[in-house]
């Protein structure tokens, strides 16, 4: 009953029929097995479960049948041989960097990244003994200077939120591997839709799923995607026993919003482009960055190794925090919320809320200035986008 995996069909194909296992019932939609674990036929069986004779499942907390579909499909899009979903973006990041570090090693990091990230990487980790570099990566000559022999681990985002500066995926994966560093890539924000990072040569890629891959605000979650000997050799015991897994009630949504990801994510990409040239264009703005735009101070690499746009627009407004705040308040359809890659516009005030508790001096070091905004397309119409964020800019 399942998509045969031998043919090579497309992604969109692969959205709505790969990796599906159905029940004994044929139910069309996947079936949400929301059950802690599962019972043996015979003790013998439990034995047998539990050293792996017997291929099944054992107990939610390893593996689970509705977020084993979801990790397929996750694998499908990305090319990757394992996957294994967690509870939200933060368990991805912070499971991939901790199930592989211990004191004494050096990791890299580019400074551009989500405020959690930095939190997991510059205060948690030399807690632990942990050597951390946090560089500019815009510049591959940064990460050439910061790889040692000692580095066990490099991370970045890119783009990364909210500036969407971008980071060298080939280049800096080449320098790693040099020393043996494991590359972890936060796609969160380029979506498995316009970059893959395994494929540019990044060893594990990561997503925060509450972001496009739910796609309509329901639920938080995260997946964690590579080869099958890095799930063996670093996370699988790491996940087992530290317990971040993802409920099934959360991957049956997060499959649910797969069937949809590439048809939102193709038409909010195309209204950013309209918007990201109506922004950049309007007097009261400093400077907008969007990838798809030929003024991106990185637009070489973006055309290098991404294949899209994004749904996403950083801009910076002439007045700092009361142009922004104005800004904001004079929007009738976005939403002043901090989610993104939702079906709703998203208005956020970086420098206040996401990135409040970075250093101001950090913020600046970042380019989150006081008039910075980040803003999350959504899948209104783009007229009426248009509009309402034209009167905005007029208003502040
Ligand atoms: C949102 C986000 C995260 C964290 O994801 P959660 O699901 O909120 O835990 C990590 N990285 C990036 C780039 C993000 O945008």
């Amino acid at each position: 009953m399942t998509l045969k995996q031998d043919r090579n069909y497309r992604t969109a194909t692969q959205m709505i029929h790969g990796g599906t296992v159905r029940s004994l019932y044929g139910e069309v939609s996947e079936a949400i097995y929301l059950t802690q674990g599962f019972a043996y036929q015979t003790a013998e069986q439990a034995e047998m479960r539990f050293n792996g004779e017997d291929l099944g499942f054992v107990y939610s907390r390893y593996a689970n049948p509705t977020n084993e579909v979801f990790e397929k499909k996750m694998c499908m899009l990305e090319e990757a041989e394992e996957g294994r979903a967690v509870a939200s973006g933060m368990a991805a990041v912070a499971g991939a960097i901790l199930c592989m570090v211990k004191a004494g090693d050096h990791v890299v990091a580019a400074r551009a990244m989500f405020g959690s990230c930095r939190y997991v990487i510059e205060t948690i980790l030399p807690r632990y003994g942990v050597e951390v570099s946090i560089i500019d990566g815009a510049f591959v000559k940064n990460w050439e200077e910061a790889i040692r022999p000692s580095t066990r681990l490099i991370f970045f985002e890119t783009p990364a939120n909210p500036t969407l500066e971008i980071v060298d995926i080939a280049e800096v994966s080449r320098l790693a591997h040099a020393v043996d560093a494991t590359v972890v890539a936060d796609n969160a924000f380029a979506t498995p839709l316009y970059q893959k990072p395994l494929a540019l040569g990044a060893d594990v890629v990561l997503y925060s799923t509450t972001k496009h891959i739910d796609g309509q605000g329901r639920c938080l979650g995260g997946i964690i995607l590579s080869s099958a000997d890095w799930i063996a050799e670093n996370f699988q015991n790491y996940f087992r026993h530290t317990g971040p897994a993802m409920s099934p009630f959360t991957a049956w949504v997060m499959l649910k919003g797969l069937e949809t990801m590439s048809l939102r994510v193709e038409q909010m990409s195309r209204s950013a482009a309209q918007i990201a040239d109506l922004i950049a264009q309007h007097l009261a703005v400093e400077k907008c960055l969007y990838p798809g735009r030929a003024d991106h101070p990185q637009a070489d690499i973006i055309t290098q190794q991404m294949s899209g746009g994004s749904t996403m627009v950083a801009f910076e407004l002439k007045g700092g925090k009361k142009a922004a705040f104005n800004f904001c308040n004079a929007l009738t359809i976005p939403l002043i919320s901090n989610n993104l890659g939702d079906v709703r516009s998203i208005i956020t005030h970086p420098a206040t809320t996401t990135h409040q508790n970075v250093a101001a001096e950090v913020r600046a070091e970042l380019g989150i200035s006081d008039g910075l905004l980040r803003f999350s397309i959504g899948l209104e119409d783009t007229d009426d986008l248009l509009e309402d964020i034209a009167q905005a800019l007029d208003a502040t």
